[in-house]
């Protein structure tokens, strides 16, 4: 079991696009592992391979209460959303403590990989569909406080910075 680093807002490294994966191999189901690990740890529903520092398009998804429904998605595509949209408060293992409302159909289908290698597709609604366009997005190099006013994310980037400092200056002192 590994716990992976997961970078924090406003990292650049949270900005850079994610390529395909093309070789389904044991380091691929190592990562969707150890990813999983570090979701399930956090505790969190959902963690893109660009947060913690690997880009490419791999994303770990469970939104079960019991943890017992993992989900990997490897190079996934929307290959339709609905017309009907959703606001829900989303939050992000990348931006702790911040949770705001963000607007996005409601409903999807995906096309994906798992980490065999096999292609499937899902219909998603709910949580589930939130959090597939959520993990999506960070793939594309986007964090979700990017959807909201510039007001409201500089006030977000200056506590995440104050938070980071404050948190290292702790660390040193060895608390
Ligand atoms: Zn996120």
């Amino acid at each position: 079991m590994s716990i992976l680093n997961i970078l924090r807002y406003p990292d650049p490294r949270l900005h850079k696009v994610a390529k395909p994966v093309s070789i389904f191999d044991d380091r691929i189901k190592q990562l969707a592992a150890d990813m999983a690990d570090t979701m399930y740890d956090a505790p969190g529903v959902g963690l893109a391979a660009s947060q913690v520092d690997v880009h490419e398009q791999l994303v770990v998804i469970d939104t079960s209460e019991t943890n017992t429904e993992l989900q990997v998605f490897i190079n996934p595509e929307i290959i339709w959303a609905s017309e009907e949209k959703k606001v829900y408060d989303e939050g992000c293992l990348s931006v702790p403590g911040i949770y705001d409302g963000v607007e996005r159909p409601a409903e999807v289908k995906v096309r994906a990989f798992d980490v065999d290698g096999k292609p499937f597709e899902l219909h998603a609604d709910g949580l589930l569909a939130v959090c597939i366009q959520h993990e999506m997005d960070h793939l594309k190099g986007k964090v979700f406080v990017e959807y909201l006013s510039p007001l409201k994310r500089n006030r977000i980037k200056t506590k995440m910075i104050k938070e980071e400092r404050e948190e290292q200056r702790s660390k040193a002192k060895g608390r």
